[in-house]
């Protein structure tokens, strides 16, 4: 992160939401030297905080376009940003690798030729006899489980990484005011914003972080951003019996699109679902073992301890995410529907370059 020069008036930028996308603005555009104000209402309900924290980028089966040029930058950046954040962390750490699984032989098949294609790039076919795959299979009663590691993706624990975030934000005093912001507008070439309690905050410019509402704050007919909701679910399941330990487990993987993260012994997290709209669906347990057919004793529906949800904003129309220099220092950064934890560095850098480009 290159700081602005000594003698450069500091500009004054304000980040509405303080998700993970948020933070991320405000600690790089602070690290560069600009004055940052974050704003958020509900720092505890948002999506971020129901995150499970798995960094998918290596694995991702595209290897070009934007997506593919979003990720490949995070992969490269998060090193950076763990060596930052453990200056008030220092367990902070992204926990390697990561494992994708599947029950399905053309899945597999696909995967294997996914690796194949792209040699020396950390991925390796996982033998169908290895300790991991037997280990699988014993706890969850599968047969013919698949797939390939990547030792270059893994998961970073995402409350420790918010709380670390939070601790970083204090420490290097950035302005927090914990209030909704219901109005924007350009006066003189600054921008008024407009808080619930009717604060009025001055700044030179505004990135939009607030997910799903990011448009209501915006002109639709001008800009024409659409999003739409996807909550997502997840369960922590906690069993007496002693039949199994989830510690013989790999430390996180996934099996066709259920990320699982043994905690303990015999807690273990299965997560997400895909919902598009804003209620929490009643049959969450069995939409998320659906990929097991004969459930062993451990996994059933009361020893369900714990649930939570989290709503995510999904572009219509475009790709996820948005992220637009759209007029006069008004940058938006939403639609991180999913990944948004994997694409955050990429992100806040976008958004300093963009803002670099405007104050020159
Ligand atoms: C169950 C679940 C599991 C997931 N697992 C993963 C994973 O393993 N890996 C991964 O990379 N991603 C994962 N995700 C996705 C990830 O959580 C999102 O991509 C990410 O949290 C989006 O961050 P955000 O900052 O854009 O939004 P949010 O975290 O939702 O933050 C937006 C913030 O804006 C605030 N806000 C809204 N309106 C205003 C306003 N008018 N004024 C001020 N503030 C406002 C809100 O209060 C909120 O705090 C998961 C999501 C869920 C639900």
């Amino acid at each position: 992160m290159k700081r602005l020069k000594e003698n450069f008036q500091k500009p004054h930028i304000l980040i509405v939401g303080a998700g993970i996308i948020g933070k991320f603005n405000a600690i790089e555009l602070s690290e560069l030297g600009y004055q940052i104000t974050i704003a958020d209402p509900a720092l505890d309900k948002n999506s971020s905080s129901a995150a499970l924290g798995l960094l998918m980028g290596n694995i991702y089966h595209k290897r070009n376009g934007r997506s593919w040029i979003l990720r490949k930058q995070s992969l490269e950046l998060w090193p950076k940003w763990i060596k930052l954040l453990q200056e008030f962390n220092t367990k902070l750490h992204i926990e390697k690798p990561l494992i994708q699984l599947t029950k399905n032989d053309a899945k597999f098949e696909k995967l294997k030729q996914f690796v194949n294609d792209n040699k020396n790039q950390g991925l390796e076919i996982l033998d169908k006899d290895s300790i991991i795959i037997k280990n699988i299979n014993k706890t969850f009663n599968t047969k013919n489980i698949k797939g390939v590691i990547s030792h270059k993706d893994g998961r970073i624990d995402p409350l420790s990484l918010l709380d670390t975030l939070n601790i970083y934000l204090k420490n290097k005093k950035i302005n927090f005011i914990n209030d909704e912001i219901i109005k924007i507008k350009r006066i003189n070439k600054k921008w008024i914003s407009i808080s619930k309690s009717n604060n009025k905050i001055k700044t030179d410019a505004i990135v939009l972080c607030n997910s799903l509402d990011a448009v209501n704050l915006i002109l639709e007919k001008t800009y024409k951003i659409q999003l739409k909701p996807v909550l997502g679910q997840a369960i922590e399941v906690c069993t007496s019996l002693h039949e199994v330990n989830f510690l013989s487990l790999p430390k996180h993987f996934n099996i066709d699109g259920k990320n699982i993260i043994p905690l303990t012994n015999n807690k273990i997290i299965i997560g997400s679902t895909d919902e598009y709209h804003k209620k929490p669906e009643e049959n969450v347990f069995e939409k998320l073992t659906n990929f097991i057919e004969n459930k062993p004793n451990w996994l059933s529906k009361e020893r369900v301890t714990r649930k939570w949800f989290g709503i995510r904003s999904r572009p219509e129309g475009e790709p996820s995410p948005v992220q637009k220099n759209l007029e006069n220092g008004l940058i938006i950064c939403t639609g991180f529907y999913k990944n948004g934890f994997l694409l955050a560095p990429s992100c806040s850098h976008w958004v300093a370059n963009e803002l670099k480009e405007y104050f020159i």
